[in-house]
């Protein structure tokens, strides 16, 4: 049997899930703008590209392990394990689990991690989620400040991307009168 390739399971599994902004998008298009943007900073590698795509499937759907394992490898199903929170935990002591397990992660979930802040803050621009007053949005993206200062000497080019979105957003979530 030929392998599937990673977009085809992300978009296989992700299948019927949208984003919580007001354009409600398909889930998937999120770990494909990660990978997306990994290339645009010049990773090419496969495994960790394929572990972008792959990155929010065992948190969010019901697709087995071993799955990745067989059909990427393992390598990719060690990176997305590294990137999957703790759904025992609850919601608050997952976040802070994020925090301090940031700078523990390897060089390519650190790659990822990074990538993927940039697109969920950057979302609070482009498509924010309609119910999120502008306190959670703040309360957002102070909680991704705090794991990105945590990951563990990531790409100067990635960090500076990332501060730039994050700025943008701050500015417009602290000037508005909060509801
Ligand atoms: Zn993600």
């Amino acid at each position: 049997m030929d392998e599937i390739p990673a977009f085809e399971l992300a978009a296989h599994w992700h299948k019927g899930q949208v984003r919580k902004g007001l354009n409600a998008e398909p889930f998937v298009s999120h770990p494909l703008r990660v990978a997306r943007l990994l290339i645009q900073f010049g990773v090419y590698d496969q495994d960790i590209l394929d572990a972008a795509l792959l990155h929010d499937i065992l948190e969010d759907t019901d697709c087995p392990e071993i799955l990745i394992q067989q059909q990427l490898s393992r390598k990719v199903l060690r990176i997305v394990k590294e990137l999957t929170d703790d759904k025992t935990l609850l919601k608050s002591a997952r976040k802070q689990h994020q925090v301090e397990r940031a700078s523990l992660l390897s060089p390519e979930a650190t790659l990822i991690r990074l990538a993927d802040k940039i697109d969920n803050v950057g979302s609070l621009l482009n498509d924010p989620p309609e119910t999120w007053s502008w306190q959670r949005q703040r309360d957002y993206v102070a909680w991704a400040n705090r794991v990105v200062k945590n990951l563990n000497a990531p790409p100067a080019e990635l960090l500076q991307s990332y501060q730039q979105v994050q700025a943008q957003v701050w500015e417009r979530v602290t000037g508005q009168i909060p509801l």
